[in-house]
């Protein structure tokens, strides 16, 4: 699976991109991720991205034409183009299995007030936001989105990590978790899990999803 992230700041994303299983992934040829500044697609000396809004007010808007060029450079047949904006559809587990069915997607950050709206009317495929607050500019968020999306990829979690187990997966929220020792400072281990008795445990385990939802998250159980 490809992405293509377009932003202002490229080198938010080293580290990330760099590490851990998307990092992994990306040295494994499962992912590809590629970083573009915005900026390469200005035409004028200094290279600026952004511009007053027009009707007056603060801030900045950053300008049509270098997004225009981007996306018309990167876009292909099978590509979806998102632009990362707080008052998109929210991120969630349904909307990350759809997008890992993606070949391609192309993830737009914003910065300042946001892009023109002309960009959003006519490029822009999916708008998606990763929660009610609002962040600086939507490198994080691209961030957040490709790594949701890519540990759904066959082949992308090694045997350490499972996406069976993990809260939202099946609509329950994640089990507690113990390993060595199993008595840390006389806080001990619940016996079940030292049984051996792999039926139990696992009764055990699907006990505790449930409770823990109907503890934290009672929306996501059946009525
Ligand atoms: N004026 C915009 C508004 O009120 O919706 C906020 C712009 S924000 C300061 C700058 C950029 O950060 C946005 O264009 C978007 O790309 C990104 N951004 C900020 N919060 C976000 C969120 N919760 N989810 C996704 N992107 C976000």
């Amino acid at each position: 699976m490809r992405f293509d992230v377009l932003t202002l700041f490229p080198a938010m994303l080293e580290g990330f991109l760099a590490e851990s299983m998307v990092g992994k992934s990306i040295q494994r040829g499962i992912v590809e991720a590629n970083v573009h500044n915005l900026r390469s697609w200005t035409t004028d000396k200094h290279q600026i991205t952004d511009d007053r809004p027009f009707g007056g007010g603060a801030g900045m808007v950053m300008k049509p034409g270098p997004i225009f060029g981007a996306i018309e450079e990167l876009k292909r047949e099978d590509s979806q183009v998102i632009y990362l904006a707080p008052d998109g559809e929210k991120l969630d587990h349904s909307l990350v299995l759809e997008l890992a069915k993606v070949p391609h997607l192309i993830l737009l950050s914003g910065h300042y007030e946001g892009v023109d709206e002309r960009v959003r009317e006519s490029l822009i495929d999916r708008e998606v936001s990763i929660g009610d607050y609002v962040l600086t500019n939507g490198t994080l968020p691209a961030a957040v989105l490709i790594d949701a999306v890519a540990r759904q990829l066959p082949g992308v979690l090694g045997e350490a990590q499972s996406l069976e187990q993990d809260s939202f997966s099946d609509g329950l929220l994640g089990l507690p978790q113990y390993t060595r020792p199993a008595n840390f400072r006389g806080m001990t281990v619940p016996d079940v899990l030292l049984s051996g008795d792999h039926a139990k445990i696992e009764a055990w385990r699907q006990e505790q999803r449930r409770l823990r939802t109907s503890e934290r998250r009672p929306d996501l159980l059946p009525d």
